[in-house]
Order: structure tokens, then sequence, then C-alpha cells
């Protein structure tokens, strides 16, 4: 299938950590464990990374660690980390700028491919604390239509703010004016209040990009159970006449729960984001459960790399194997038409995205 070997779209990740790293350093950044200690990358991600980003950077294939991280310091930071975002083959990237690393338009230079912003929601409000209570709302309303006016997309991590089972509806003035009287009075800082985390998903719904939503694992800050996607469906509900397309990240390990939203909530989308990159040799059997009920065309790829540039190139490549070995498989059981097969991996790998994000390729 031709159009695998072909750019991707990044519809979901983060910058990188401008420095070199030493193997806990390297550690702590690779697995959502946040550890130190080497043991934890005697894993999935860690043999994946293994596999791809050796020959990157002109070593054998499964080079361990440290003779890994010893060539990387020899190139430095910055070398390494362009060649080992180019060789991950990404037409665009969409990042979310909620967390800290290097700056966009650095970042963008390193990767040699266009960048574009996907504003995180609870980022714009703790900016905010030096406002009152009474103009919190109209407060967060202006930065929020200054910030997205060269955006793509909007993001909450209400997941890991609170859980995903928050009420549906829009909370009223007065309701957001004493909430916001109450998380100022202390100072403002993490936004974790639910009226306050209702506010600013629908000031997102209303700036008409498309959300974007943390759902499914992470780091240990979330509470994993309060992270499926299915809590969120009376949110997907209430928010479905306003015409936004809302995209469900990650999912795993709720990507069975995530596809049935995507089949039965028109305005609903899924993305492979940061569960290619940790599931190794198990991302085909994801990959497949993603697409067991999700409408065809309503699947994205994305990396959710943050941190190691290592993660951009082993994301695009773990997905790619995974959507060639699911697609063989189904070209094997004659369950479709080599036709179909292109079609569906140009959704995947780019199509759909720059439908949802109104991101048209270049000529
Ligand atoms: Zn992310």
């Amino acid at each position: 299938m031709e159009v695998l070997n072909g750019p991707l779209v990044d519809a979901h990740c983060h910058t990188v950590v401008a420095a070199d790293l030493d193997l806990p350093g390297f550690a702590r950044w690779c697995t959502e464990a946040g550890s130190p200690d080497p043991s934890y990358v005697d894993s999935q991600v860690g043999l994946a990374v293994r596999r791809w980003c050796p020959p990157v950077l002109g070593l054998a294939a499964h080079t361990p660690l440290p003779e890994y991280l010893a060539r990387r310091a020899e190139l430095g930071w910055r070398a390494a980390t362009a060649a080992l975002l180019r060789s991950a083959g990404l037409a665009e990237l969409l990042v979310d700028t909620g967390l800290d690393g290097l700056p966009l338009k650095d970042f963008g230079d390193l990767a040699g491919a266009p960048v574009r912003e996907v504003v995180r929601l609870e980022r714009v409000a703790e900016t905010l604390a030096g406002t009152d209570a009474a103009g919190f709302a109209d407060g967060y309303r202006t930065a929020l239509h200054d910030r997205v006016a060269t955006a793509v997309a909007v993001k909450s991590v209400a997941a890991y703010r609170f859980g995903l089972a928050l009420p549906p509806d829009r909370p009223a003035d007065a309701d957001v004016r004493r909430a916001a009287g109450t998380w100022l009075g202390k100072g403002g800082g993490r936004l974790t209040d639910p009226v306050l985390l209702r506010f600013v998903l629908w000031a997102g719904v209303d700036t008409g990009l498309p959300v974007q939503v943390h759902t499914g694992f992470g780091d240990r800050d979330l509470s994993l159970r309060d992270a499926d996607p299915a809590l969120l469906q009376p949110f997907l509900a209430a928010v479905e006449p306003a015409g936004v397309p809302v995209v469900l990240l990650h999912c795993y390990p709720y990507q069975r729960q995530a596809g049935w939203l995507a089949l039965v909530y028109p305005h609903v989308y899924v993305d492979v984001g940061l569960t290619m990159t940790h599931l190794g040799v198990r991302a085909a059997a994801a990959l497949g459960e993603f697409l067991e009920l999700a409408p065809l065309r309503k699947l994205m790829f994305s990396t959710d790399a943050y941190g190691l540039p290592e993660l951009y190139p082993v994301a695009a490549a773990q997905f790619r194997t995974a959507l060639r070995t699911l697609l063989d498989g189904w070209l094997a059981a004659d369950a479709l038409s080599t036709v179909d097969a292109e079609r569906i991996a140009a959704g995947i790998c780019g199509g759909t995205a720059r439908r949802v994000y109104r991101v048209p390729a270049r000529p």
C-alpha cells in the first residue's frame, strides 16, 4: 500500500525537550511511568525505540540504549532531534502547546514540516489568575478568542482534572462566577473545579473549532476509570447540535467504547495517538479494535509524542506497521478490495485529519 510509505498528518502532538539526556533522563521521558528507573524502558515502547531509532542515527536496529544514547550525545540533541523528527515522515504537525518544551517555531524548524497550534483550554484559564470572579467568564472568552486566531483545534484535559463524568450542560453564569471566586481566592493554579472545566469546554465548543479530548491512559496523574470515553456520552449528545467535531484522543484501553461513540454520533472521531507508540507488536490488535465499530473514515493517526524526539518516528513506524499488518490480513481474507484498502489507509494517514481540522494539502 503506497500511501503507507507517504507522509502522515500528525493530528495531535507536543514539543520536545531541548537537552541531551542520560539514561535516567531518557527513561523518565520514555514511558508513562515517569520514572528514571531504566528498568521501565524494558517494555514494548523501549523495544520499539531500539528497533526504529538507532538506524536514524547510523547504528544497527536494536542497539542497547546506553550505546544509542552515547551516539545521540555525540551528535548533540539538536542534530539528533532534527534527524529523528524528519525520519518520521510527517507532512503537518498539530501541536498541543499546553506543555512546556522547545518553542513552537523552533520545533517546526527542527521538524522540517509545518506546525499548527492546538490550544489547551485549561491552560488559557490558568493564565487569568490576575482577574476577578465577575470578570473571569468574559476575560476567558476574550483570551480564548485571541489564542485560537491561528489555531486549528482546542483541547481539553478534563480527564486529568476531574474525570470525564462531567455534567453535560453549559454551566450558568452565576455558577461560573461563584466557582471562579473560590478558585481565584485560592490563587488560581491548576484548574480542577468541575463547573470551570465545563465552562472552558463549552467555550471551546463556541470557537467552532474541533475539540480534542484526552481519554484513556496517560500517566498516574489521572484516574483511568474516570477517563473512559463512554463517560462523555451525555456531553457528546449535548454538544451535537453545535456541529463541532469532537475527537477522542488515545482511548486505550477503551478503544472499543470510543469506536462505538464514533459510530453512533456523527460529530465524534477517534485518534490512535499514544496508543500505537506504547503497545509494540500488539499495536495492530488495538488498531483492529478501534476499527471494529468506528466508521473507517473517522479514525485518525497522531503520534501524541512529547519530550523525546524518538517518540515521533516510533509512533509513525508503529502505526504504519500496524495498519499494514491489519489491512494485509483483511486483503488475505478477501474482506475488501485493494482500492478500498488504499482509500481507508489514505483517510487514516491524513485525509480525515485534513478534512476535520481544515488543513488542506499543499500543492
Ligand atoms: Zn497529548
